[in-house]
Parts: C-alpha cells; structure tokens; sequence
C-alpha cells in the first residue's frame, strides 16, 4: 500500500477531524465488531477493512502521532504509521479487543506471566420480600442464599492440601498460547491448563480442583425502619466466593414490599380510605384507627364533612430510613348513603329535609344558576 493510495484516516474511522479520543475508540470499536477476520470468515474483505481501521485506531489514538499526521498527513509519520502490528506500541487494542472478543491480548506475547487468574467472587442478588409492617418497624431476617463458596479443605486452591498445582508444560505457564493468524498473532487460551497456567495433579477431594463449591449460607439481615421497595442493602463480601484465592463479591439484598390491603404508601406518607355513613358525616364521628406501627389514635371526623375531604393526622406515617421525622397518614372519607330506608327513617329524613336550611346547597346556589343558563335559559 503506498502512501498516495491510502484512504484519510478520519474517513477510514468515519469521524471528524475534531473528533476526541472517546469518539476515535468508539468509531474504531464498532469497526472492529464488523469487521473482525475471526467473525467475519466469509467477508472477503473483512481482514483488510479491520486493518485499515486498526491502523488508523493506531495513528488518530497517539496524540503525538495525531497531531504530525494532522500537519503532514500520512507522510508526516514517516515509516512508522503503521509497520504491522508492534504490540508494545498498541496497548490500548488489547483493552478494546481483549473485552470485545474474550481473546485476551489479541497481539500475543504481551500478557503478563503467571496466568494463575485469581478474582473477585460475583456479586449476588437476593429479593427480600416484607410486609408493610415490617418495612414499617424495621426487621431482623434469617436468609438462605445458595451460593459458590471457597472451598474450606483446600482454602479456594483447588489442590489438595501439602501439594500444589505444577506449571503447564505446554504455555510455561503463560495461560496462552501464540499461533499466527494472518497478519497477526493471535493469543489463545491455553487447551492444557485452561488458562490457568498450571496443572493440578492432585485436585482437592472436596471441590474436585474447582477451588468453590455450591452452599447454602444461612445470613442475618438487619432490615432498617422507613425501607421501601426497590432499595438494596449491600452484606460487603457475602456474594460468591473469590476464584483461586481472590476476594469475594457482596449481597445484594433487595426490598420488595407486598401490598397492604388498607393503607397505600406514597414514600413516607400513607393513604387510608374511611367508610363512614352520610349521618357520620352530617353529624361528626370519632374513629379509632391503628397506624401502620399498630399505635391505637382517634380519628376526629368533624361534623359536615364532605364525601372527599381528606383528614390528615401528622407524624402517623412512615418512618424513614436514617431520618427521626415520620411520614403523615392521609384519611380520605368515603361517605355511604343508605340505599334503603325503613318507612320511619323515610319520613323522619323528608321532615329534616322539610326543615331546609343547613341542608340546601346554600352554597352552590350560584352553580345551579350557571347551569340553568348553560343549558339554554335565559
Ligand atoms: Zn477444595
Ligand atoms: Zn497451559
């Protein structure tokens, strides 16, 4: 490829001249998925593409090199732009492809020796379900959590006691092994040792050489007053075990709260519905309630209270994680009317209403008479 023939290599990336280093790696991300030879077995122009693309990755990445060929163009990097693929000039591939396509150092030789991958164990997830109450008062819970755990005979090892595991023959101990592919040489995962870069000749009885096995944990989880659905409370290393010796992850205990078959919750606050009788409501009635503690208050119904009045009674909420203020309890009336009436209750409630006064929409005598006009008066 002589230096007159070669494409721009912002056209190449498909990105601009002021395209920052996150927009090269992301335009040099995406061509490499389409165009990777090992995806790609019968794009007979994949391997070129991803090589085009690789070296103008290599060039637009270097801001050293970005800005001589800015100036000079492709001239301006003298031999060196782009001479096959050094792998100490190019660390940054193995980073973009290494997670892309699992290959580890795509470039080969350059991954660090020992191979012996110890890590952190995953974190887990475990969906705690309360009832309102308890997310109320807080609550102490025995969870059972199966899970990977380090192997107890062998400490995680994967050998059995006294004895360790032998370097591979086949890598040295590398966990790769290097075969050439192209233009290119490809690390792969080593068929011997897995990857481990070692050979267990004598695999812990217990956990047959895996190092973890399978076991239900039994935990105590302290749940705080005032939680609500969807938070977590994080147990910090009570996840799966490490591999090999590594660190294990943390537990993830996310709330769910069923739904209560009297109060709604809205955040702190809580919502009740009231039944009460129209004469409760024209009279005034005193109701006791429980809150969502199991504290016993009286409830106040005034006298004239309207089908939709709201009653709220401070402080008789819920409570809220790490704050001393608790949430208000929202009463909301519901007034039934009698669909029946015993002769007596039928003539005693038509002398009432004889009576007028208080029992008239006094107040609405306005609304009537926008509505009679509305609808064609005069
Ligand atoms: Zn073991
Ligand atoms: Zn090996």
């Amino acid at each position: 490829m002589s230096s007159s023939t070669r494409r721009d290599y912002y056209e190449v990336l498909g990105v601009g001249r002021d395209a920052s280093p996150a927009d090269v790696k992301a335009a040099y991300r995406r061509l490499a998925v389409k165009y990777h030879p090992d995806r790609n077995p019968d794009l007979p122009d994949a391997e070129e593409k991803f090589k085009e693309a690789s070296e103008a990755y290599a060039v637009l990445s270097d801001p050293d090199k970005r800005a001589r060929y800015d100036r000079f163009g492709h001239q301006g990097l003298g031999g060196e732009g782009f001479t096959g693929f050094d792998p100490a000039a190019f660390g940054d591939f193995a980073d973009i492809l290494g997670d892309l396509f699992g290959l580890g150092d795509f470039f080969g030789g350059r991954r660090r020796a020992g191979g012996r991958r110890s890590h952190r164990g995953h974190d887990l997830q475990y969906t705690l379900k309360l009832s309102l109450e308890e997310a109320a008062t807080g609550v102490e819970r025995s969870i059972r959590v199966p899970r990977l755990e380090a192997c107890a005979r062998c400490s995680g090892s994967g050998s059995e006691p006294g004895t360790s595991p032998e370097t591979c023959a086949t890598c040295h101990g590398a966990g790769q092994v290097a075969f050439q592919r192209g233009f290119l040489s490809v690390a792969q995962t080593c068929p011997t040792c897995s990857g481990t870069g070692r050979v267990n000749r004598s695999p812990c009885t217990e956990c047959s050489g895996r190092g973890r096995s399978e076991r239900q944990a039994t935990l105590k989880v302290s749940v705080p007053a005032g939680v609500d659905t969807g938070m977590r409370l994080r147990l910090s290393g009570e996840g799966e075990g490490g591999v090999l010796g590594g660190p294990p992850g943390d537990l993830y205990v996310v709330i769910a709260i069923a739904e209560h078959d009297l109060f709604q919750r809205d955040g702190a606050d809580l919502h009740l519905e009231l039944p009460i009788s129209v004469y409760q409501a024209m009279l005034g009635v005193a109701v006791p309630i429980t809150t969502v503690l199991g504290e016993q208050r009286e409830i106040e119904v005034p006298a004239g209270s309207q089908p939709a009045d709201v009653l709220r009674v401070a402080g008789a909420g819920m409570p809220q994680v790490n704050a001393r203020r608790r949430g208000d309890l929202h009463i909301h009336l519901r007034v039934s009317v009698p669909k029946k009436l015993s002769a007596e209750q039928r003539r005693l409630i038509q002398e009432v209403a004889e009576l007028g006064g208080g029992f008239e929409p006094e107040a609405d005598r306005g609304f009537f008479e926008r509505l009679r006009r509305a609808f064609g008066g005069e």
